[in-house]
């Protein structure tokens, strides 16, 4: 949609894709086709300044071929046509070597073109289409879907009137969720008591009746100690489990093992504390947990924790309830491009089927955390060239490992918008248009039954040689002699194919407006005709998506596949409780990559404006930590691990729990994965421990 301004300005209407909210704003665009404001949006920084990102002088803009060695930064421009015939060549090459599963796709950030790069893996034959949710997500949404049949609604800006009680399980809404100070978990609201478990007091714990600030990784024993109680009590709705639970009565003599004292020394937390906080959310009806979608998975044993966690919904009827937690579900989606299904029938195991299959299984990808394993060791399959977009090697945990990794491919080819320390390992770097100069249609499943769907179209032409990224996989696709299958190379008419899922109206209004439009799922229809107004729990029609068609307390699949059926609790691999013989060189617990509205991840930290607002890498530390290390504010200070060294600045708060420092992620010069632990991941996802491990904080004298 477009519309005059002034004689020589146009305003068009369009969407931000700085992180994946996708929010709606205005560009104005002057008479050289420069974008010179931008309106409408949040009180958000990223999308604000979007355009210093836009007119980088450092973004990346024409094409590069590697000529110094690896990791050098030594590159000169090539033309479109050379890069994509190298890229052409190597991937035939390495296919007609080794294999072509042997070939790799990897999509980070951005998230746009994940239809057409996985439908370059599997056209070309290669099942290992990777993803950055082999961190991240995902196994939050296997847990729920292996223990409920579907996915649990996480944190959203969707508010419920009714709910009365509200129990935010380590997400801080001014620091992750858009509209930041306008979520409706960023203020007190009249009649809902607020529950908050954060091992830091962060703004959104400030505003809590009660805090249970635990030990990062105690999130099972905490659950685990919740269900102790609400049985001990009788406040469990029983009627409900009688008719709907799978297991429970293993998994109530398992809990018998959480009893609240213990459960207090293990978190960290008071007794006292516990037990209040328990009978609030338990005999406060409706009651919601708001969680995150990677805090209570990124430990390594976050899928189970996840699990015992996301029970405290069933065993207070809670679960898809108005008011409670409610479920994820089928609403009118795109019509698949993806060729998955080729993968699953036709195409060799993915990478993780071997040793992450439950995962695998719910997840339609292969588990990139394993890939310097599959590239410098050849297990559990052997990685020799690889095609990423938004690569970069600080979202492994023991990133140099993976920077290693990335060097020793024969071939890496990357697309991207600016130079990171995976595109300096690459042979052919590509230059990523960004959302304003891009087309893109968007479907979210949003909150529960109600989704959006929205189609962007490009605002700006490409600052120099740019192209979207899914228009590079479709010309890829047409150079390896699969024209037909990619459109002839027609990025458009490749949207255009997956939009036919959609009802035309539906499709027809996304065209054309910007803003998009709500899709709502049938089952409200069918729930309407069968009496029920309040249009939820939709089990009522379908049961539990399950192994047994009930709630899993005690999984039967994690059973056939030798995993504990019940969500046991283990201490994190790397603990004060696990590893004691540790503690002297590594007392403190490191915990990281808390959320600022500031940056998305690594994004955003080249631009000036930016870090005026937060200039450095910063560790935080409880001002008791500190003064027994000598360590004052702003201090340079070296935080080390096992795996290595990294420096940051201290700052010292006591919104941090004594004994545990809280480290920000994304910083290239001071990455906090280089300290993290890359042989501990979690035995069912598959995700590393980033929120739970060891570490000593050490004051350096000289500035940094
Ligand atoms: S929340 Fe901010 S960065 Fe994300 S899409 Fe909206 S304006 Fe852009």
């Amino acid at each position: 949609m477009t519309a005059p301004a002034h004689t020589d300005t146009v305003v068009k209407s369009t969407t931000c894709y700085e992180c994946d909210a996708n929010c709606l704003f205005d560009v104005t665009i002057d008479a050289s086709g420069r974008a010179i404001k931008v309106e409408g949006l949040p009180n958000c920084p990223r999308g604000q300044l979007q355009l210093e990102r836009q007119y980088h002088p450092d973004r990346l803009l024409y094409p590069l071929k590697r000529v110094g060695v690896k990791g050098s930064g030594e590159f000169e421009r090539i033309s479109w046509e050379e890069a994509l015939d190298t890229i052409t060549a190597a991937l035939q090459k390495t296919k007609a070597q080794y294999g072509a599963p042997t070939v790799g796709f990897f999509a980070g950030y951005t998230k746009e073109a994940r239809p057409q790069l996985q439908r370059l893996a599997h056209a070309f034959g290669s099942p290992n289409y990777l993803t950055e949710s082999g961190c991240c997500f995902s196994a939050t949404m296997v847990a729920e879907k292996l223990t409920y049949g579907y996915k649990l609604k996480t944190t959203s800006t969707v508010e419920s009137p009714k709910t009365q009680c509200v129990l935010v399980w380590s997400t801080n809404a001014t620091g992750s969720i858009p509209p930041f100070e306008n979520h409706h978990l960023a203020s007190r609201k009249k009649g809902r008591k607020m529950i908050v478990v954060d091992p830091r007091r962060t703004e959104t714990a400030e505003l809590a009746d009660i805090h249970l600030q635990i030990r990062p990784g105690t999130d099972g024993a905490l659950a685990l100690g919740f269900h102790h109680l609400i049985f001990a009590n009788g406040w469990q709705d029983q009627a409900f489990l009688d008719e709907w639970a799978n297991g429970l009565d293993a998994f109530r003599d398992y809990i018998q093992e959480f009893p609240p004292a213990r459960v207090a020394a293990i978190c960290g937390i008071s007794e006292a504390d516990l037990r209040a906080a328990v009978e609030m959310f338990a005999t406060t009806s409706p009651a919601q947990i708001a969680m995150s979608p990677t805090s209570t998975v990124q430990h390594s044993n976050g899928f189970q924790n996840h699990r015992a966690m996301i029970l405290l919904s069933a065993v207070t009827g809670n679960i898809d309830r108005e008011g409670g937690n409610r479920f994820f579900n089928d609403k009118v989606l795109p019509k698949p491009i993806e060729l998955f299904d080729v993968c699953k029938n036709e195409l060799p195991p993915r990478i993780g089927d071997e040793v992450f299959p439950i995962w695998t299984k719910y997840w339609p990808a292969a588990q990139s955390m394993l890939m310097p394993d599959c590239i410098l060791e050849g297990k559990p399959q052997p990685l020799k060239a690889l095609l990423a977009m938004g690569i970069n090697t600080a979202m492994w945990a023991n990133s140099k490992r993976m920077e290693r990794a990335l060097g020793e491919l024969e071939f890496f080819a990357v697309s991207d918008f600016f130079h990171n320390p995976a595109t300096l390992q690459a042979d052919i770097v590509l230059p990523a248009a960004t959302s304003l100069e891009r087309t893109a249609l968007i479907a979210y499943p949003g909150c529960a039954y109600q989704g959006e769907v929205k189609y962007r179209h490009q605002a700006l032409p490409p600052r120099g040689e740019a192209k979207p990224d899914g228009q590079i996989f479709l010309e890829l696709g047409v150079k390896l002699g699969m024209a037909e299958q990619f459109w002839h190379g027609n990025l458009a008419a490749s949207w255009e194919e997956m939009g036919e899922g959609l009802p035309p109206d539906i499709r027809k209004e996304a065209w054309e407006n910007p803003a998009g439009v709500t899709v709502y799922s049938p089952v409200i229809e069918e729930l309407v005709e069968m009496g029920f107004l309040d249009a939820d729990r939709q089990w009522r029609i379908n049961g539990f998506r399950t192994a047994t068609g009930k709630i899993e307390f005690d999984s039967v699949e994690l059973k056939a596949h030798g995993y504990d059926g019940l969500p046991t609790y283990r201490e994190p691999a790397e603990s004060p409780l696990s590893t004691p013989e540790l503690l002297a060189d590594y007392p403190l617990v490191l915990t990281s990559g808390g959320r600022q509205k500031f940056f998305t991840h690594s994004q955003q930290h080249n631009i000036p404006a930016m870090l005026a607002h937060d200039p450095y890498p910063r560790v935080q530390i409880h001002p008791d930590d500190a003064a027994a290390r000598g360590i004052a504010e702003g201090d340079a200070v070296e935080i080390r691990s096992r795996r290595g060294a990294v420096t940051f600045r201290a700052a010292v708060t006591d919104m941090m729990k004594p004994g545990v420092v809280h480290c920000f992620h994304g910083w290239n010069e001071a990455n906090i994965n280089e300290l993290t632990d890359d042989t501990q991941l979690d035995p069912i996802s598959g995700f590393p421990p980033f929120k739970s491990l060891l570490c000593q904080v050490t004051r350096i004298q000289e500035n940094v």
